[in-house]
């Protein structure tokens, strides 16, 4: 392997770069990425740098001396438009084509958008630096703020405008937000944080459309009433950037689909991140995760496989996730599907942990504000720990 293509340049890209450096890879290695900027990191976008308190040059994900070090080539501001992984080239928005013998998909994930929505001005979405400073600016307007989608980016824009002390309400089509990944009633427990901050939540209610000539004036909602508006976010979730892989043969399903050593199905593909959905073996089924730490620990795992393909090893991760808002950090580890048991709850209603169980085996836990009792079920889930170790320790 003499010749390695990376395509996508931020988290999971530059942490395969750094991983195969570190194992001894001193080949060629060039990264891909139509964003213009060097490598940066996104969870500060919705956070620090939202808040103001952090300016952009804070959120690079490495400095200049530690990427120059690296040895990289770097090709930003460039588009992958196609793969041939017959003849292992990939063609490039200006029309140059890159050979490869080694190749990884990095293409994250890009934001769903809204049908209608016409180009209006007000109207966000939040994945770029780009997106997260012009929705800074926004902010600083002193807008009626309409959320839709009570997801993670929702939830976090919504506490940052209203820290601004800026009306806000959320729009969310389930009758509980964040109720298909965390159960109804965490769910409710996350609605009530946002509730408790002053924020309208309207749930069970759909966007029908949007009013406005230039700029969004209003949001129609499905049952005929309407929210005034001068700045909209849609946090309604993303969809894998694989666009650009449709016509390469490479089997696609919500995503790049991967077997359990992160190789996609043509030879000497693999995918990380995002965009990667691979066979889980503890679970027995493919999952696609978009979390910082499943894009840095997923790299760690291809770059290993890539350099010794002959004995691969499978990517078996605790998956892991946390989300801060209103001074409140919430945190998830591995999975938050059968049933569920609050185990600790501070009087104060600030602080919560809740297990999640099928049977004996235990399945994950939600954290409010309890970091330290999180990261032993995190240690337990890593080790198999069953149900009744896993209430014994928490409790
Ligand atoms: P991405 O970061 O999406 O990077 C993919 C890169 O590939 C992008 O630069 C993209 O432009 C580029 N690309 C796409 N297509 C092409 C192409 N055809 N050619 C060239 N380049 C291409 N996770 C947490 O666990 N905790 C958090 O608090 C948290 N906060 C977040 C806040 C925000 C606002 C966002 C957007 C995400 C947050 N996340 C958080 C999720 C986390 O940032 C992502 O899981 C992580 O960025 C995934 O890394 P990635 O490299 O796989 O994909
Ligand atoms: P998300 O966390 O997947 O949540 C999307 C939300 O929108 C869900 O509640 C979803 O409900 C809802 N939704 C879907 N379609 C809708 C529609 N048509 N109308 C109204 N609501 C709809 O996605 P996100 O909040 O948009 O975040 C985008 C990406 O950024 C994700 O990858 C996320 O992980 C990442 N991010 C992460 C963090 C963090 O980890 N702290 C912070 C910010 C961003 P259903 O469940 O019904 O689909």
């Amino acid at each position: 392997m003499k010749r390695v293509l990376v395509v996508g340049a931020s988290l999971a890209g530059l942490c395969t770069a750094e991983a195969l450096r570190r194992n001894g890879y001193d080949g060629s290695l060039t990264l891909v990425g139509d964003e213009q900027a060097m490598p940066y990191d996104r969870p500060p976008l919705s956070k620090q740098l939202l808040s103001g308190d952090w300016a952009p040059e804070r959120t690079a994900l490495r400095s200049d001396e530690a990427l120059a070090a690296l040895e990289v080539e770097f090709r930003l501001g460039e588009r992958a438009r196609a793969l041939d992984p017959v003849a292992k080239t990939v063609e490039l928005s200006g029309g140059s084509s890159l050979p490869y013998d080694a190749l990884v998909v990095a293409t994250g994930a890009r934001p769903r958008s809204l049908p209608g929505l016409r180009g209006l001005e007000g109207v966000h979405t939040l994945r770029t630096l780009g997106d997260a400073l012009a929705l800074r600016d926004a902010l600083a307007k002193r807008p009626r703020v309409v959320i839709v989608g009570g997801g993670f980016v929702g939830a976090e824009v919504a506490a940052e405008a209203r820290r601004r002390d800026l009306p806000v309400t959320l729009v969310e089509a389930l009758p509980v937000p964040l109720s298909r990944g965390l159960g109804e009633r965490m769910g409710e427990a996350c609605a009530r944080l946002h509730v408790r901050n002053g924020v309208r939540v309207l749930c069970g209610r759909a966007v029908a459309g949007f009013d406005g000539d230039t700029a969004v004036e209003r949001v129609r909602l499905e049952d005929g009433s309407t929210i005034d508006a001068d700045l909209v976010v849609v946090g309604i979730g993303a969809t894998p950037a694989v666009g650009w892989l449709a016509d390469s043969g490479i089997r696609l399903d919500d995503g790049v689909l991967c077997d359990a050593y992160c190789r996609a199905s043509a030879p000497d593909v693999y995918a990380a991140g995002d965009v990667a959905r691979w066979f889980h073996p503890g679970y027995g089924r493919h999952v696609r995760l978009e979390n910082w730490t499943n894009a840095r620990e997923q790299a760690a795992v291809v770059a290993r496989n890539m350099l010794d393909p002959g004995s691969p090893v499978e990517y078996t991760p605790v998956p892991y996730v946390w989300s801060d808002q209103y001074g409140t950090r919430i945190q998830l580890a591995g999975r938050s599907s059968g049933d569920v048991r609050i185990v600790h709850e501070g009087e104060d209603q600030e602080s919560l942990l809740a297990l999640y169980r099928d049977g004996d085996r235990f399945e994950g836990a939600l954290a409010i504000n309890s970091a330290r009792r999180l990261l032993d079920c995190r240690r337990l889930l890593a080790r198999g720990a069953d149900w009744h170790e896993a209430l014994a320790t928490a409790a």
